[in-house]
């Protein structure tokens, strides 16, 4: 297979890695790609949110199988331009990324598919807004309704800091608040059938304890041994399968991944959001476990042959990824500083340039994230922090403490 990926952050880095490692991926191109992906991959330069570009890229190089990683070109219709071509495409349609690209239109789904989720309000004036956050009272949960890069939702004990983000954004959803721990399930789908992959749980906020602000995701480790042991055949059989249903009767299927994040609260699993595609950090350590072939499974779920495709088979052990971000990230990041140790085995690229000199410098706010596996989290753990500490970045910071309850025992259902 010849397959063409696209994307330039850490997500798609690890799932280079992945393709690079199926033998029956002969040939693979990344557009744009970064000097990470440069090691497994031949980089084309593309604009990634250009329908006409990508699949006119896709058609040049002759791709059998595209991938698409990040929700910009999905939203974008990038998906319904490759398959346009008669190009297979894991990605969904524009139609069925927006349960990604509205959280209103997400919130819609999930009621007609009585899929267990907190009760919300979409709220687009100032006495909306005001009615529902009174309505549900502290700690708030307003919500961008748009694409945000995984930044638009504020979680406060203050009103004021609520009422002020609804303001800023206009269009939102607030949310109900939902306590317990939280998973990532990632769902494979060609739109009928569907496979899941081992949950993930990531770190949201910028700072230890769960401090600071909402963040892309500060870490992630798989798998949970804290999850209840029918937690996927449970999300599956609520979430996943109904909410499959309700988009093919709206004759708008969804085909590749159904990220599915979820908080494990007192009365079962509840809905936080779906993406429409894979989640960074967790992919970086969903796919260091996965031992099937990575471009098989996709290829399998852009043909819609996901119901024969043989069971997943996975690692022993546990794999545990800690991003490395700029300064002052998730405020505007600081770019430009020189990196060392990018090129140490297991560590991903997510927001790196070369420069002309043949340094590799900081260019966004994730930087980098280290990743390793081991017989289980607290040597996996242990790994990835090592290697933490043989790369360097001005300036950059990262949180001490991920998988650290895990390891601990301490994440209480
Ligand atoms: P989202 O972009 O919807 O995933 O929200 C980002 C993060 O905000 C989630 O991973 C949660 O940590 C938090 N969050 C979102 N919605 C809720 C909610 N209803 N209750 C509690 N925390 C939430």
């Amino acid at each position: 297979m010849r397959v063409l990926l696209i994307g330039s952050g850490g997500r798609e880095h690890a799932l280079a890695v992945g393709l690079a490692a199926d033998p029956s991926v002969e040939q693979l191109i990344a557009a744009p790609g970064n000097p990470g992906i440069a090691a497994v991959a031949t980089l084309r330069d593309v604009n990634a949110t250009d329908p006409a570009a990508v699949a006119a890229l896709a058609v040049e190089v002759g791709a059998d199988l595209v991938v698409i990683g990040p929700e910009a070109p999905l939203v974008a219709g990038v998906a319904d331009a490759v398959r346009a071509k008669g190009i297979a495409c894991f990605g969904p349609s524009a139609a069925a990324a927006q349960l990604e690209g509205s959280k209103a239109f997400a919130k819609g789904v999930m009621a007609a598919a009585g899929v267990p989720t907190g009760r919300s309000f979409a709220c687009t004036t100032a006495e909306e807004a005001d009615a529902a956050l009174t309505e549900f009272g502290a700690p708030y949960v307003v919500k961008n309704d748009g694409l945000a890069a995984g930044k638009g939702v504020v979680v406060t004990d203050s009103l004021a800091v609520a009422k002020q983000h609804a303001d800023e954004c206009g269009q939102v959803v607030i949310e109900e608040f939902l306590d317990g721990p939280e998973v990532s399930l990632f769902v494979v789908t060609d739109g009928t059938a569907a496979v899941p992959l081992m949950p993930a749980q990531d770190f949201k906020r910028a700072l230890d304890n769960d401090e600071g602000p909402n963040t892309g995701g500060m870490g992630a480790y798989a798998p949970l041994p804290w999850a209840p042991a029918d937690l996927v055949e449970r999300v599956m059989a609520e979430t996943v399968e109904p909410t499959l249903a309700e988009m093919r009767k709206r004759g708008t299927p969804f085909a590749g991944l159904l990220y599915v994040g979820l908080a494990l609260t007192k009365s079962g699993p509840k809905v936080i959001e779906f993406n429409a595609r894979f989640g960074d950090p967790e992919t970086q350590v969903v796919l260091a476990m996965l031992a099937s072939p990575l471009g098989e499974l996709l290829h399998a779920a852009a043909m819609g042959t996901l119901a024969d495709f043989p069971p997943l088979r996975w690692r022993d052990g546990s794999a545990v990824t800690i991003v490395v971000a700029s300064h002052n990230y998730p405020g505007t990041p600081r770019t430009g500083d020189v990196i060392e140790g990018g090129e140490l085995d297991g560590v991903i690229h997510a927001g790196t340039v070369r420069r002309d000199d043949g340094a590799l410098v900081s260019a966004g706010g994730r930087v980098l994230s280290a990743t390793a596996t081991g017989s289980d989290l607290a040597a996996a753990r242990a790994a990835a922090y090592e290697l933490v500490g043989r790369i360097t970045l001005d300036g950059s910071h990262h949180r001490s403490d991920i998988a650290l309850a895990a390891v601990e025992g301490r994440i209480a259902l």
